[in-house]
């Protein structure tokens, strides 16, 4: 299928989920998951209207943001490893995947501006998933403060991969919950009002519960070409 006609389709799935909540569809990123396919199709997702990508491996981010450039926003969306922190930064606009003091403190030093960082929530409490547990995400985001940086623009979740929808709402509603404590402390190194959660078999479902950022792949660009 073509990029246009998935996309197409996604927005009224988008478009439903809003009505269903009262959201409006502006205020949902839909970013486009690229990791699985060629720069071709990466760059068929932008003309198709894509206004945002996102690669989960330094390697893959930055052979498609070589080929595509600063027309969009790019996203790192996958577990980064302090040593390659240099090699994105620069290029990168939001960070999907901060989870770790280290890796904070390598941020911190090698951008020479604030960073937005989404910080990465493991609320399943799956011993595959990466991500702070929910219960130390508040003294985090309180020692980050010391990281100039450093901005905590929202929290983020992998569900789990389930059909139960009960279950995925309850993972949702946790991080939402978490996001709204956090982002009523109004701190200014930390507003705190995205929710990056949702992706291709949960984004409905997300975004009813709230999400602002929406990570999609295998059904927006495929599994592979
Ligand atoms: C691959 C990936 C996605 C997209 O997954 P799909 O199920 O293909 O939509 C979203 N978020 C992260 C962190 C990923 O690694």
């Amino acid at each position: 299928m073509a990029v246009k006609e998935n996309l197409a389709e996604i927005k009224e799935t988008i478009a439903q989920a809003c009505e269903n909540c009262g959201r409006s569809i502006d205020d949902i990123t839909i970013i486009a998951v690229t990791k699985y396919v060629t720069i071709e199709r990466a760059k068929e997702a932008v003309e198709a209207g894509i206004k945002d990508l996102g690669e989960n491996r330094k390697e893959g981010f930055l052979e498609k943001y070589e080929a595509i450039g600063d027309e969009v926003n790019w996203h790192f969306i996958g577990s980064l490893q302090s040593r390659k922190v240099k090699e994105i930064i620069n290029e990168v606009t939001m960070i999907h995947s901060l989870d770790r003091k280290s890796l904070a403190k390598e941020i911190n030093k090698r951008s020479n501006k604030p960073v937005k960082c989404f910080v990465q929530v493991n609320v399943s409490e799956e011993e595959s998933k990466h991500g702070l547990q929910m219960d130390e995400v508040e003294d985090f985001v309180e020692m980050v403060k010391d990281y100039e940086n450093i901005k905590v623009v929202g929290l983020m979740t992998m569900a789990p991969h389930t059909d139960d929808e009960e279950k995925l709402r309850g993972v949702f509603r946790q991080l939402r919950a978490l996001r709204d404590r956090l982002r009523d402390k109004h701190q200014a190194h930390a507003p705190c009002e995205y929710l990056s959660m949702g992706m291709s078999n949960d984004y409905a479902i997300a975004i009813e519960e709230g999400a602002t950022h929406i990570r999609i792949g295998s059904s927006l660009v495929g599994q592979q070409n």
